[in-house]
C-alpha cells in the first residue's frame, strides 16, 4: 500500500532538516540514549546514524521503502553500521504473520515524529508493540508535535494526556516525565512546539 509518505518521500518532506533535531542531540549529550537503540519511524535515518555514529548497536525502522534506501545509503557513506529494516511498528504487536524482524530486546527506543502520526486508536496497541522490543528497564523517548501549536497544519497535535494515557502500565510502560520540547521543519521558520515523552519499560 502506497501511503502519503511514499508521496513525501519522493521530494523532501516538511520534517527533513538534513540534521538531527536538536532535542535528540540533547538526549544523546544527557547520556540517554543508552546501550542498543532502535528508531521507530526512522525516515531516512538521521537520527539512527547520530547514534550508531557514537559507537552504538542502532536499528531503524520505517514503512516507507524510499526512507530505508535513503537511510541504508547515507549509512553506507558515511560508513556507520546501522541496520535498516522496512516494516510497519503496528505489526509488532497483534496479529500479524510475520512481525517485522527487527532483533532485540534493546536498551532505548527512540521516536522522533511517529507517535503523532497514528491514529488514536493505534496508539495503545503501538505502546504494546514497542514493549515487546525494549527490554525491562530500558528507556523509551517519545517526541510528538503537540496540542500548543496553532490548528490548520502538521499532524495530529498530541496532548499530553494522549501520551500518558497511551503508554499507561498496561501496555507495559511508565511514563517518567512529558515535557515541552521544539522540533525544527522546513514548513515553519524557527521552531514548532512538541512534547518529549520519556518513559521507563516495566
Ligand atoms: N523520525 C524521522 C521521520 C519522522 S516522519 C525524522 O525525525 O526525520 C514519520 C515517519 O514514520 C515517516 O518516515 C513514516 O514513513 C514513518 N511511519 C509512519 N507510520 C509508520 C508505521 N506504521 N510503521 C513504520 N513507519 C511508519
Amino acid at each position: 500500500m502506497r501511503t502519503a509518505f511514499d508521496v513525501a518521500y519522493e521530494g523532501t518532506p516538511t520534517w527533513e532538516i538534513g540534521r538531527p533535531q536538536a532535542v535528540v542531540v540533547r538526549l544523546a549529550e544527557e547520556g540517554m540514549l543508552a546501550g542498543s537503540v532502535i528508531d521507530m519511524g526512522c525516515g531516512t535515518g538521521a537520527h539512527a546514524l547520530l547514534v550508531g555514529a557514537r559507537g552504538q548497536r542502532v536499528t531503524g525502522i520505517d514503512f516507507a521503502p524510499a526512507a530505508i534506501a535513503r537511510a541504508r545509503a547515507a549509512a553506507a557513506r558515511r560508513g556507520i553500521p546501522a541496520r535498516f529494516i522496512l516494516g510497519d511498528v503496528l505489526a509488532l504487536d497483534g496479529p500479524a504473520d510475520t512481525p517485522p524482524a527487527v532483533g532485540g530486546p534493546f536498551d532505548t527506543a527512540l521516536d522522533v515524529g511517529l507517535f503523532h502520526v497514528l491514529q488514536p486508536l493505534e496508539r495503545r496497541r503501538y505502546a504494546a508493540g514497542l514493549a515487546t522490543v525494549v527490554r525491562p528497564g530500558g528507556r523509551a523517548f517519545i517526541v510528538a508535535w503537540s496540542d500548543r501549536n496553532p490548528f490548520g497544519y502538521g499532524p495530529a497535535r498530541v496532548r499530553r494526556a494522549d501520551l500518558r494515557s497511551s503508554f499507561q502500565a498496561i501496555t507495559g510502560w511508565r511514563v517518567d516525565a512529558v515535557e515541552p520540547a521544539t522540533l525544527e521543519t522546513n514548513l515553519h521558520p524557527g521552531h514548532v512546539h512538541a512534547w518529549l515523552a520519556r518513559l521507563t519499560r516495566r
